[in-house]
């Protein structure tokens, strides 16, 4: 089973290019953002105490977010492998990863990091406020806080990936086209 992670600060465009790509490799989607929208849409207790930590721009815990994990990958054995998009964000999180392949005989099979500076995320996620709503793309404060969350908690992740040799960064300024071009190519170089 091949597990790829969607790399990338916030407005990046992970879920954009996840799209096509779990469509052409044959992949199972997991995108712990859109799963904790759902649960907020259909107002679950899980998705209330979610809903106001991503509204600052905060994480939620990670018992959360893995049980979700969890749960998607024991719902589909029968998958060539997963695309996971917007986890791991933490330290913490890509250790609990580890481990929860390790107890499957698996590992990270490669990182598609999309890249873009902080001044690109902004102007993004405010285009995207006035597309999909999102509450926590209209305000400039939880844009600040994400930002500033990506950098002190989820970047340290890189060096963790390209110790393990599986890390692979893209440019991710450009056309949608031309970014999933990139994506594309490395994909076919390492799936
Ligand atoms: P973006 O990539 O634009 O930040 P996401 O849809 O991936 O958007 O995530 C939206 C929010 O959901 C995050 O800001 C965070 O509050 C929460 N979230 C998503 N994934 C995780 C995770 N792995 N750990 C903790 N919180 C998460």
């Amino acid at each position: 089973m091949k597990y790829f992670i969607m790399f990338g600060p916030p407005g990046a465009g992970k879920g954009t290019h996840a799209a096509p790509m779990v469509k052409k490799y044959k992949l199972k989607h997991i995108s712990t953002g859109e799963l904790l929208r759902s649960e907020i849409a259909a107002g679950t207790e899980l998705g209330k105490q979610a809903q106001a930590l991503i509204e600052k721009g905060d994480f939620v815990p990670d018992v959360v977010v893995e049980g979700m994990i969890a749960n998607t990958f024991a719902a589909n054995p029968h998958v060539k492998g997963f695309l996971l998009d917007g986890f791991p964000r933490t330290i913490q999180q890509a250790i609990d990863l580890d481990e929860m392949l390790e107890s499957r005989d698996e590992k990270v099979t490669g990182v598609i990091s999309l890249m873009i500076p902080d001044e690109e995320i902004k102007a993004r996620i405010k285009g995207r406020a006035l597309v999909e709503g999102r509450a926590d793309d209209a305000n400039d404060e939880t844009i600040a806080n994400r930002i500033r969350t990506y950098h002190a908690k989820t970047e340290p992740l890189i060096e963790i990936y390209k110790e393990k040799g599986v890390y692979h960064e893209i440019n991710g300024l450009g056309t949608i086209e031309e970014v999933q071009q990139r994506v594309f190519d490395l994909m076919d170089e390492i799936c």
